[in-house]
Order: structure tokens, then sequence, then C-alpha cells
């Protein structure tokens, strides 16, 4: 697999572009998920032409609508964001970009509980970067998270998740269209679109059913947007252990009552929150490959992302 590209908040690789001439530079980013990216760094307030240092800013106003505005001489910078922000989002469709790292907090990369100030100086947690916003209307079905909720490893590995999948179905649309291209992704993908909603699975089995009933170009539009939306919903030990379960099914011949058993513990444990997710599936790799099973080997659940990113391994 070719390199993903990723936009991202430029002070998160080590720019010095923040107000204050520092950066707020982030060693998972650049150094482990760096190995298998390719990173657009943006700083909107660098881009709309703002100097470093310079003053600091934050959201005023309406939470829902907030004006962007310096924080000691009060200059309104709202217009100038929101030209640059309209006309650069227009400009990135061009890098082909599979999701976006948002810096946390700030009034205009922060993608969620920005601080907005009334006009007595109180502070809601309820905006939006300025930045943030327009990129995020723009490209509604990216994946999109900030710095500080990656710190979350369930997140982390929800925003993971969605990047090396949404690159492999980009792969999928380099490729001539075809009817048999979006079954094949789709039977690869199966349990690891079960493992984040049961719901949804039914959903896309059937519009892979009646695919031939749609034209290409809506199969391929239809499905790259359930996707997306399924992928978003967050995978939890109960689903999982029933995605487990259900591998299990597949070696009902080959496996000795003690192996059945030692399995269903290690997958009880693991729905139980004691043990990580990497537990089971380590288990159930190793009789995929014993056994060869066909189908089972070519699923993506089982390995949707380097070992290297060490995710799957929390309670
Ligand atoms: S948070 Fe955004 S605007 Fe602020 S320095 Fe970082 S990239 Fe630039």
């Amino acid at each position: 697999m070719k390199k993903i590209t990723l936009g991202i908040s430029s002070c998160l690789l080590g720019e010095t572009v923040r107000y204050d001439g520092g950066h707020k530079r982030d060693r998972f980013l650049t150094d482990t998920l760096g190995q298998y990216v390719r990173y657009v760094p943006i700083c909107p307030e660098v881009e709309c032409g703002l100097p470093v240092p310079r003053e600091s800013m934050r959201l005023e106003g309406d939470p829902g609508s907030p004006r962007l505005v310096t924080s000691r001489t009060k200059q309104d910078m709202t217009d100038r964001m929101i030209r640059w922000a309209e006309k650069r989002v227009v400009e990135i469709e061009e890098e082909d970009l599979c999701g976006f790292i948002f810096k946390s907090d700030s009034p205009s990369s922060g993608m969620e509980r920005v601080s907005v100030y009334n006009e007595k100086g109180m502070a809601v947690k309820k905006g939006i970067g300025m930045f943030a916003r327009i990129f995020m209307e723009h490209f509604p079905l990216l994946p999109v998270e900030d710095e500080g909720r990656l710190h979350d490893p369930a997140l982390r590995e929800n925003l993971i998740e969605r990047i090396f999948t949404l690159k492999r179905w980009r792969e999928v649309m380099t490729k001539k269209e075809s009817w048999g291209n979006v079954v094949d992704f789709h039977t690869k993908h199966k349990l690891l679109i079960l493992s984040h909603s049961p719901k949804h699975y039914q959903t896309m089995g059937k519009l892979v059913a009646k695919a031939k009933e749609l034209s290409i170009k809506e199969l391929y539009q239809q499905y790259q947007t359930i996707l997306m939306e399924t992928l978003q919903l967050k995978t939890t030990s109960k689903k999982n252990a029933n995605v487990l379960q259900h591998m299990m099914g597949y070696f009902k011949e080959q496996l000795s009552a003690d192996e059945k058993q030692e399995l269903l513990e290690v997958i009880d444990s693991y729905r139980q929150e004691y043990i990580p997710l990497i537990v089971p599936i380590t288990l159930i790799q190793h009789y995929v490959r014993k056994y060869n099973q066909p189908y089972l080997k070519q699923q993506v659940y089982l390995n949707p992302h380097p070992l290297e990113l060490q995710l799957r391994n929390h309670v």
C-alpha cells in the first residue's frame, strides 16, 4: 500500500507557526503514524496571511456562528479567515486526503468543544474552529480527529481503521469501475463492517446483492457513503466478541473440544474486558494459518492496520 495522505494542523508536526512562535509537535503523529502517512500540513492562521509571532485569537459571540477575534486588540479576522478557507478547501480536493488531524482547542483548527467567549468574557466549550468547520462541511465523509482525542486508545484505533479502510477503498476506485471490484472489497471487509454495526452490515449486504440493479456510479457512491458512516460507529467489546464467535464457527470441524473451550474462554475474557482484543485475534489468526481457512484468510478484520501501530492492545 502506498502512503496514506492526511491533512494535519502544521503545529502538530513541529512547525513553529503558533501565535507565540512555538509548536505542538505530537510524537505519535510524527514518529509512529508518520511512517505510513504523507502529511499535508495546513496552518490556517499563517496561510491566511498572519505573521509569526502574532496576537492570539479566540472565538466570540454566538457559539453557532462565532466571530474570530484577536484577544487583546479585538481585530475581527472572521471574513479574512472564511475567504481564505473557502478557497483552500477547493484546492485541497486535489490532495486526495484520507482524513485530517486537527489541533484541539484552536479557534481556527479545533474540530469541537472550542471555547467561545460572550461579551462578559465567560466561555462555553461549544465552538468549532473556523477553518475546521469549513473543512468538515466541505468533506463531510472524511475521517477527522484532533490530537487530544487521539490519546484515547479506542478513538485512535477508530480513526486509524477508518483512514486505512478509506485508502483501500480509494485503491478500488482507481481501478476500472466494475461491480465485481465492489463485491470483492465488500467480501474482504465484511467482518470489519460487522464489528462496527450489525445493522449496517445487513444494509451493505443488501446493497451489494442488488448491485446490478444500480448504475455503477450509484453503487460506488452509495457504498462509499454507507461504508464511512458505518466505520464512524464505534466497535465495542460486545460487538467484537460476536464477530470472534462468528469466526470460531468456521473451525467447527477442526478444533478439538479442548481448543474450542480455550477459545471460548479467551473470547469471554475479552468480552469482560480483562484482556485486549489482540489476544483472541492472535489465537484465531493461528487457527486460520494452521487450517488455511480461505474465507477468514482474506478478512481485513484480522489485520486492518500495521501491527507496529500497537492498536487493539488496550482493555
Ligand atoms: S492550531 Fe492551527 S492555526 Fe494554530 S498554529 Fe496550529 S495549525 Fe496554525
